[in-house]
């Protein structure tokens, strides 16, 4: 049985987003930022027993095959993890996939404002403070919501830093970039990708005006450096339903949507969840 589940992995991962489209599932990419689809025994205990790495892990129904929906941190190793769940009868079942090392590019960015880049003791004072109230909005999950993974675009612009890119400002290495940058002119209008609600607002150090959404089951979306927010905590919004306007607040270059996507605590790439989207064309872009 395990051969065979190793095979099903293989098999699907092979298919990609051609197989998943179709079924609303994100593109499956095993690498540290990307998301992999599990098929599921039937006759797992619901509403979700999934666990991974000690997280609640999405379970979705597609083509009538219930499907663990899992986010791989940027911080994983290679090699091989398992996912544990627990079926109706009480019995424990694994699921093992494999994780691939992926090399992400690296950037090089000039921030003016040379305390956005080396905090001063208030600055740092503050972005711990930032850091519990983010936690605690990566923390949700709400069952009840289905989420709906196929996203479109928040807004139409160039993509100037794609996911993952090892980032040095002013020279000095930094956190990876864990989120997708749209830059367009301030003022532009930026969308929710899918429906949601408002699970926080507020204006952050490093992400300047900013807006989180909970799509269920553990996916969050982050909306950053906005200029302003048309939304409060709590609203529902739609496809579609207006966030707020693109800005330059926080740490940025230039005026741009900086969009994080957040799946069992773990920071993905977005682009994996719009469909035909060309990853080799938002990496030359990145190279501009
Ligand atoms: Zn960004």
């Amino acid at each position: 049985m395990k051969q065979l589940n190793f095979f099903i992995i293989i098999f699907f991962s092979l298919l990609g987003s051609i197989a998943f489209a179709n079924n609303h599932l994100p593109k499956a990419e095993a690498v540290p930022g990307g998301v992999v689809a599990l098929p599921l025994a039937s006759k797992f205990k619901r509403p979700s027993s999934v666990i991974f790495q000690g997280r609640q892990i999405m379970v979705l129904n597609a083509s009538k095959q219930d499907y663990a929906i899992v986010g791989i941190p940027l911080s994983t190793k290679p090699g091989n993890y398992q996912i544990n769940y627990t079926d109706q009868a009480g019995q424990t079942l694994k699921q093992t996939f494999t994780v691939r090392a992926k090399a992400y590019p690296t950037q090089y960015l000039t921030i003016a404002n040379k305390r956005k880049v080396n905090p001063n003791p208030a600055d740092l004072q503050r972005i711990a403070q930032e850091q519990v109230i983010i936690d605690k909005l990566k923390n949700t999950w709400t069952q009840a919501m289905q989420p709906n993974l196929q996203f479109n675009w928040p807004l139409k612009g160039r993509i100037s830093s794609a996911f993952g890119l090892q980032r040095f400002y002013n020279g000095e290495p930094r956190s990876p970039h864990a989120g997708l940058d749209i830059a367009a002119p301030a003022g532009t209008p930026i969308k929710a990708p899918a429906a949601g609600r408002v699970l926080g607002t507020g204006n952050f150090f490093y992400s300047g005006n900013a807006v989180y959404l909970d799509h269920g089951q553990g996916l969050i979306t982050m909306y950053g450096h906005m200029s302003k927010i048309k939304v409060r905590p709590g609203q529902l919004v739609k496809t579609g339903t207006l966030l707020g306007l693109v800005g330059q607040t926080g740490r940025a270059t230039g005026p741009h949507l900086h969009w994080g996507v957040m799946l069992n605590k773990a920071l993905v790439d977005p682009a994996l969840f719009i469909s035909q989207y060309r990853h080799d064309s938002v990496l030359a872009a990145a190279r501009e």
